[in-house]
């Protein structure tokens, strides 16, 4: 059973109920202005519906933003499966949901999210072009982070060398792990946590780093604070003891709640929007869908940091918060580009 829904300001929102195969799933395309919807797809299992399109309409939103801030030519969707992936998933769903995704006519390209995995995507190939499988984007996110890390350097008066800079890194999974690689490389001086504790003492060991648990790592003292694990890392209850000069990482939705950016401004903390900050990987997968070479992706992957320069001195001059400057050029970009053809 296929349902479109009306909701003011996306493009378009499907639900699709499939007995057969057992697929429950939804698509949201939010703004494909600037090209076809590149988005997540998230199998997990929601409480209800609505849980499911609240999520789904909330991401496609931000892919939308990601991608206009970072000067992609994509647009903004996200697709949610509902169900416990590990009892659901099963080759014949995966196929269910491409042939849904098929509806759409290459308008929304799916990419493995949370509960799916590459394969899983190419399953969904099977009924649907293109998909976007091109192997794992965390180094090129980590690789952005870095760039992002030294533009906020840069304005905060820390200059734009990592040497001896201390990075406190939260969350060492894929992402972190290759960022405290490339920290570590340029010469930084990092401190890890995971709560995983033998993700966290095993690269420590390996780079002869030190390790906190993961209630230290927020609070510890620092000129950078890297978070790389979940979102509401900054919260009211931690702002005002915050040790760090700047906060920038591979997590989404580092802020609790978006008023909290002000607190860091008086704070003269300087914080990269994380979408801004963690646009690498998107960069990496439009880099691969235009066929362009690991030395085009890496040079364009470090323009995150050109990008999160200009949000910051945007919000100096506009006198608004780093988060409201990137939301600006966002949506300068996508009027722009929609008094035009579109796609
Ligand atoms: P991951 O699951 O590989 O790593 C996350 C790590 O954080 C895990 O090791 C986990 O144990 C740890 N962790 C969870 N909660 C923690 C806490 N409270 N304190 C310390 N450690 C904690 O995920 P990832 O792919 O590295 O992504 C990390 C973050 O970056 C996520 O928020 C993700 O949405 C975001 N992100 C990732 C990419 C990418 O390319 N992978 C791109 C954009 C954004």
């Amino acid at each position: 059973m296929f349902r479109e829904m009306n909701v003011e300001g996306f493009q378009r929102v499907l639900l699709h109920t499939d007995d057969a195969s057992g697929l429950h799933a939804i698509i949201a395309i939010h703004n494909t202005t600037l090209g076809p919807a590149l988005g997540g797809v998230r199998f997990r299992a929601y409480h209800d519906q609505q849980e499911a399109i609240d999520d789904c309409l909330l991401l496609a939103q931000a892919m939308t933003l990601k991608a206009s801030v970072a000067g992609l030519d994509l647009g903004g969707g996200w697709s949610v499966i509902l169900g416990d992936p590990t009892q659901r998933k099963s080759p014949h769903l995966l196929r269910a949901h491409g042939r849904f995704i098929a509806r759409l006519s290459g308008q929304f390209i799916p990419v493995n999210d949370i509960g799916t995995t590459q394969n899983d995507i190419a399953e969904i190939g099977r009924e649907t072009q293109p998909v976007c499988a091109y192997g794992d984007p965390s180094p090129m996110t980590a690789l952005g982070v870095v760039e992002a890390i030294r533009a906020c350097m840069s304005i905060a008066g820390l200059g734009k060398s990592l040497r001896s800079i201390r990075v406190a890194v939260q969350g060492v999974g894929n992402v972190g792990a290759s960022l405290v690689e490339l920290l570590h490389d340029a010469g930084a001086q990092l401190i890890v946590s995971d709560v995983d504790e033998m993700k966290a003492k095993n690269i420590a060991s390996k780079y002869g780093i030190d390790w906190l648990p993961p209630n230290r790592i927020v609070l510890t003292a620092c000129d950078v604070l890297a978070p790389c694990a979940t979102g509401n890392v900054i919260r009211t209850s931690n702002v005002s003891n915050l040790q760090c000069r700047v906060i920038a990482g591979g997590a989404n939705n580092v802020l609790e709640h978006a008023s909290l950016e002000s607190a860091l401004m008086a704070r003269g903390i300087v914080y990269a929007p994380d979408f801004c900050a963690n646009a690498g990987g998107l960069i990496f997968l439009s880099e691969h869908m235009l066929g362009h070479t690991n030395q085009q992706t890496i040079e364009r992957v470090r323009t995150v940091g050109d990008t999160v320069m200009t949000v910051l001195q945007m919000s100096q001059t506009l006198n608004t918060t780093a988060t409201e400057a990137a939301n600006e050029l966002a949506m300068r970009r996508l009027r722009k580009h929609s008094a035009g053809a579109g796609y």
